[in-house]
């Protein structure tokens, strides 16, 4: 069994984790060439509705799969670029002083590594695992600075992620499935970590399916055990065509 795929398909994939294997460092992970030729095709067949969601930028993601360019979720839902190519900021960039601070704590620990995204910034502490600890005391301690700048934590696989309160991978689905060629499609989407339950859960309600990579989260149809069992299956549906 593996999740349904039809012409009527939305089809929404996380990337780091589910597409692509985690790597040391952000910049390090590969886009393997036929992952890309796969994406391309699935992307003609579903007649541009297939969108990346990521806690990247757009930038980011574009760089990655340069030369495709897709509708994208970027920065877990703050940047949000329609099958158009127009682009929509649902939240304002992250505060100076927010900034700052994250500079700080990466300053303070050799091996942590910064990703300002505008919308959202990360740390990672893949390098530097001992410093999750002390990081996650120093957010608490700035609490209150992160709770005026609107700020939400969240926790990922080695990555304290900043991102605007309110705003998450759900909301930027939403914001997409709202316009063409998404809406009235029927949403399938694959994610592997925390940051991708917001649309797990809220699958129901729109009448969609998920599938998570290594591990089983409420609300899926379907556990593929690798991003590589996730190319495979991509390429296979690339190579089959995708049904009326
Ligand atoms: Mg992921």
């Amino acid at each position: 069994m593996t999740p349904p795929v039809n012409g009527n398909t939305a089809l929404f994939l996380d990337i780091d984790g589910t597409l692509l294997d985690l790597a040391r460092t952000p910049d390090a992970v590969v886009v393997p060439a036929d992952l890309l030729e796969a994406l391309s095709r699935l992307h003609d067949e579903l007649r541009g509705a297939l969108a990346f969601v990521s806690g990247r930028s757009l930038l980011a993601i574009d760089r990655l799969f340069a030369p495709l360019r897709t509708a994208a979720i970027g920065c877990h839902g703050a940047e949000v670029r329609g099958a158009d190519g127009k682009v929509r900021a649902l939240a304002p960039p992250i505060s100076d002083a927010v900034r700052a601070l994250f500079a700080d704590l990466a300053q303070a620990h050799p091996g942590v590594l910064l990703e300002d995204k505008t919308y959202a910034l990360a740390l990672h502490y893949r390098l530097a695992p001992e410093a999750r600890a002390s990081i996650t005391r120093a957010l608490e301690n700035h609490a209150g600075l992160l709770v005026a700048d609107g700020i939400s934590l969240i926790a990922g696989k080695a990555v304290i992620d900043a991102r605007p309160a309110g705003i998450d991978k759900g909301v930027g689905l939403r914001a997409l499935l709202a316009r063409k060629p998404f809406a009235g499609r029927r949403v399938l989407f694959g994610g592997d970590d925390t940051t991708d339950m917001d649309v797990f859960h809220m699958l129901p309600e729109i009448g969609g399916s998920g599938f998570s990579v290594g591990k089983h989260f409420p609300g899926v149809d379907h556990v593929f055990a690798s991003p590589r069992a996730v190319r495979q299956w991509l390429a296979r549906l690339a190579d089959e065509g995708v049904a009326a």
